[in-house]
């Protein structure tokens, strides 16, 4: 639906059309709204506010406006939208917003579910003001345990804040349920819609909820905008976080008056183009109309868990079909780290994101250390999802092959030939030097967060010299063929020599172009010997 909007699209990776599955992370952008944003600077660009001239007339008039526009989307007032850079930083500016509210001993309720902006700042707040932090478990169907949310609200709780839709799972929880409970017992309620406000109506006074926070980039609006919407009455009480200039109504050299809602809390000069393109978008969602996308984006995600779950050795981590989803689909495929999965996938034109997704608690709570993820948009379509599944099973169908040929010759499992050397190959079906180390000298754990990929890296030193070495742990081909080439590499070396190893030295070992994303799996290696050696050198000073 709508494709030719979108410029980008047409575009070719490898030779292959692209086809676009990375909207959870964020959306392509509408013809519409890129030219609304040259158009600011071509025709209108001035500051907001402070001028009488022309120019900064009509751009104060748009900027006004593209606060009216939002606050129309979610049925609320325009003194209730306060623009931000994003769902983070609108998170961050209520956490800091609600401390003087914060006592020693509050309770703070959060759900296993939150993306890292919605838990990190809550961590942060709590631990400022020593507060408690209580956590909403995730059920056997990938649903908020609601049963327990009666338990975990008590007198004590301040704040409640939790995810509409989580980023990983798809699951839409049901924040009307939550905020009854919410209210009764005095507490805020803070939503992030960062997922849900792209596929779903969103009314705040509806949802029930104190604020609500979302990113303009996920809704075909410009990267670098987002949204706090506060209650009206909550807001005029709350004291700003961020000073300077267009926020006050009178300052003298000792004090400040705090100006009207939203300029409260809009210091400094705003990205007035961002906010125009996401006015422009959110006309442009609402001129194809959010229910139609919602339905429309269903029937694609239900069509695409029927097809995905079909391929075996695909397991859907998330809810099935018959549930409150929406259209993020996170998956494992057996024996193919979800790194190498995307890899394979971009190869054939397809984007796909791979990793934690900024929920680790989430991944170590279901046991895994990433998941693949793809997340829909309207203007995907079932080829698009044929596409993905052809290319996962034939990916699959590559693994059966070589497991069928690996029973006479004692290899594990492969992956895509084609993508990755053979050597490359064989050090990650058959690593060197995995094994535990008992009467090591250094022992170093690592972890890239980019993809979960965690190693422990085991080094014996006697006289200056790494007399044996080996690590255990598991990640995606390039890390573990990596981690491999490089104990082999060191082994017998001197500690003055194998200080001296680069980054280029790792590279040569592996022996392909390393792709920008995949440098921190390609480096994982190297980094767990500097920080080994470094903490081992810290310990002997
Ligand atoms: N919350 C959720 C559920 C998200 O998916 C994201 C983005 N992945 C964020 C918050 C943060 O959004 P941003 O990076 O745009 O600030």
């Amino acid at each position: 639906m709508n494709k030719e909007d979108f410029p980008i699209l047409n575009k070719n990776i490898f030779g292959k059309p692209l086809i676009y599955l990375d909207n959870a992370a964020t959306s392509q952008k509408p013809k519409k709204v890129i030219e609304a944003m040259t158009s600011f600077y071509e025709n209108d660009n001035a500051n907001v506010h402070r001028g009488i001239h022309t120019l900064s007339e009509k751009s104060t008039v748009k900027f006004e406006k593209a606060h009216e526009t939002v606050a129309k989307f979610i049925w609320a007032e325009k003194e209730e939208i306060i623009f931000t850079s994003g769902a983070t930083e609108s998170l961050n500016m209520i956490a800091r917003m609600l401390e003087e509210d914060i006592n020693e001993g509050d309770e703070i309720v959060l759900s296993v579910m939150e993306h890292h902006s919605n838990l990190i700042p809550w961590q942060e707040l709590a631990r400022r003001k020593n507060a408690v932090l209580k956590f909403i478990p995730v059920d056997e169907n990938y649903g908020l345990a609601i049963d327990q949310v009666d338990k975990l609200i008590t007198e004590k709780t301040k704040i409640v804040a939790i995810t509409q839709m989580s980023n990983v799972l798809g699951t839409i929880n049901s924040i009307t349920k939550i905020a009854d409970i919410v209210h009764k017992v005095g507490a805020y309620l803070i939503v992030d819609a960062a997922q849900s406000v792209p596929h779903l109506k969103i009314d705040v006074k509806d949802l029930g909820c104190d604020f609500l926070a979302f990113s303009g980039h996920k809704v075909y609006g410009p990267m670098g905008t987002g949204i706090l919407y506060g209650r009206k009455d909550l807001l005029k009480k709350l004291l700003p976080i961020n000073f300077g200039g267009g926020m006050v109504n009178g300052v003298t050299l000792e004090t400040a008056k705090w100006g009207d809602l939203p300029e409260k809390f809009e210091a400094g000069t705003p990205n007035v183009a961002g906010a125009i393109g996401l006015a422009v978008a959110i006309e442009y969602i609402q001129s194809i109309g959010i229910d139609v996308i919602e339905t429309y984006c269903r029937e694609l995600t239900n069509y695409a868990l029927d097809k995905l779950s079909a391929i075996p050795g695909v397991k859907i981590i998330g809810p099935g079909k018959s549930l409150m989803r929406g259209p993020v689909v996170s998956f494992t495929v057996e024996g193919i780290h979800p790194h190498d999965v995307a890899e394979m996938l971009n190869k054939n034109g397809i984007a796909v994101r791979a990793g934690h997704h900024c929920a680790m608690p989430l991944l170590t709570e279901l046991n895994l250390s990433g998941v693949t993820r793809a997340s829909f948009s309207f203007y995907n379509t079932k080829e698009d999802v044929d596409a993905l599944v052809n290319a996962i099973s034939e990916v699959k169908q590559n693994v059966s092959i070589n497991k069928e040929i690996s029973k006479t010759t004692e290899t594990t499992e492969t992956i895509d030939q084609e993508l990755y050397q053979e050597n490359i190959l064989d050090h990650y079906k058959n690593p060197h030097n995995k094994l535990e180390m008992i009467d090591c000298t250094v022992k170093h754990p690592e972890l890239n967060p980019l993809c979960g990929d965690k190693i422990v890296l085991y080094l014996k030193i006697v006289d200056g010299i790494i007399t044996d070495v080996s690590f255990q742990g598991d990640g995606c081909a390039i890390s573990q063929a990596s981690i491999s080439m490089l104990t082999d590499l060191i082994k017998g070396k001197t500690l003055n020599v194998v200080k001296t190893y680069t980054e280029k030295d790792v590279y040569d070992l592996l022996g392909i172009p390393i792709s920008h994303t995949r440098q921190k799996c390609a480096l994982l290696s190297l980094k767990a010997l500097r920080n080994g050696l470094t903490s081992l050198e810290e310990e002997n000073a």
